[in-house]
């Protein structure tokens, strides 16, 4: 290509000096002409001529290297007035022919290309020189790469190989990587975090729930052989079986709130939406509530609007209702109040539980969604609950994409806002 580009300059030159010599014999010149000195003037120095006719006889020539041995296909050009190109020894060579008087001659023009061609040989050889160059870096730079990259392999293997569900705490070092290697190790990484971070809350929730049913159990334990020592009456007996059935309540709540909670979170128990009146279901679930809440000396308000709609999972949101307004019950004082409000803003509903309860150290709030958390003070209190209702509120809520907040002064009272998207999409 190189060739082809610099010689092209040549033979155009060629070309054109032919063309001016040509047409100048033809002008100037007969047959009778055997001179052709005139037209020395026209050569430019670097270009050797020579003229021929059509017996091969040389009419004029400025240098002898301009031998030229036709080969048939040469002569049938030449016979033709096709113009053609050579390579001859150092010369690029055009042969012009033309119509001289009837007979055909032709000019042959020969320039030397020695220092061109030593040129492009030059150009060439640095070219390659170069892209040795290029290639031993290339080499040596991707070795380098191909052998970080393949050390990180091998180190993600190796701790892969490690990890077992006792030993979840390696991770992959994320030291001679590279860019997208790195990413890929702190994503396994992240990716471990996130399964010993599961590992562990299910430990924890295994241990407490075996600790929540360990206590009644061994209650009911401890007084059926307590019971059994003696012989008793009837009515011991009859009191024995209350007491009983009152823990075996216990433990049949704890073990439906955890039925309900592993249902919602292993997605076994899908959100069943339907658009529903939500101040109609509030309202109802308080009269529901009012024969508990005056056991308890415990007013409900209701405050807000008759007709608020919104699209959610009917049922599942009873359960949040009946949770909180259970919660503003059990925690409150004696003629204490439980106020329900419920607003509707532009695309979400609030639903607000404020009580005059026992309220709770501000320490604590962001204890009271966790499963089992129950605050010290209200263990003592008769049918306090299991600890596992907020943090099944809190599920469902998020469930929906709304959030639940509180704020709460210990020893006057509490506050629950519940914010609900009013359309679910
Ligand atoms: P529980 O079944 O014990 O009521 P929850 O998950 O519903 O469990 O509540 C967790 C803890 O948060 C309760 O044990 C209590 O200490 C505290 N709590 C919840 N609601 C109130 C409230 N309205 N007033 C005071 N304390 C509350």
């Amino acid at each position: 290509m190189l060739k082809k580009y610099t010689f092209s300059d040549v033979d155009s030159n060629l070309k054109t000096t032919s063309q001016i010599i040509k047409n100048s014999i033809q002008k100037k010149f007969t047959p009778f002409d055997f001179y052709f000195g005139d037209i020395k003037d026209l050569i430019p120095k670097d270009i050797s001529v020579a003229i021929v006719d059509e017996n091969g006889a040389i009419l004029y020539k400025n240098n002898n290297k301009l031998k030229i041995k036709f080969s048939k296909e040469d002569l049938s050009k030449i016979f033709n007035y096709k113009l053609i190109y050579k390579d001859l020894n150092d010369y690029r060579i055009i042969i012009n022919p033309y119509k001289f008087y009837g007979r055909i001659n032709f000019l042959i023009l020969g320039k030397n290309t020695k220092r061109l061609t030593e040129l492009n040989r030059n150009i060439i050889f640095l070219f390659f020189i170069i892209m040795f160059f290029i290639a031993v870096l290339l080499i040596i730079l991707t070795t380098d790469t191909i052998n970080r990259i393949l050390k990180s392999i091998q180190n993600i293997t190796k701790v892969a190989e490690k990890v077992e569900n006792n030993s979840l705490q390696y991770r992959i070092e994320n030291r001679y990587n590279t860019k997208e290697i790195d990413e890929l190790v702190k994503t396994l990484n992240n990716m471990l975090d996130r399964i010993e971070d599961g590992f562990l809350k299910v430990k924890q929730f295994t241990s407490d729930v075996s600790h929540e049913l360990k206590t009644p159990i061994s209650s009911i334990k401890n007084m059926l052989e307590v019971e059994l020592l003696e012989t008793r009456t009837a009515k011991e007996y009859k009191e024995v079986i209350i007491k009983t059935l009152e823990q075996i309540n216990w433990l049949s709540n704890i073990v439906n709130d955890l039925l309900l909670m592993t249902r919602i979170e292993s997605g076994k128990e899908s959100l069943n939406i339907e658009k529903f009146n939500l101040s109609n279901v509030i309202i109802e679930l308080i009269e529901l509530m009012e024969g508990i809440a005056e056991e308890k000396e415990v007013t409900i308000l209701f405050e807000g609007e008759k007709n608020i709609f919104i699209e959610a999972d009917n049922n599942k949101l009873k359960r949040v209702i009946l949770n909180m307004m259970s919660n503003g019950i059990k925690y409150n004082k004696k003629n204490g109040e439980l106020k329900i409000e419920i607003k509707e803003l532009e695309n979400n509903i609030e639903i607000i539980f404020g009580d005059t309860g026992i309220g709770m150290k501000k320490e604590n709030l962001n204890k009271i969604f966790e499963r089992f958390y129950r605050e010290d003070k209200v263990r003592t209190i008769r049918k306090s609950g299991t600890g596992l209702g907020l943090s099944i509120v809190k599920f469902i809520i998020e469930k929906h994409k709304g959030k639940i907040e509180v704020e709460s002064i210990e020893g006057f009272g509490s506050k629950f806002r519940i914010i609900l998207p009013k359309n679910y999409n």
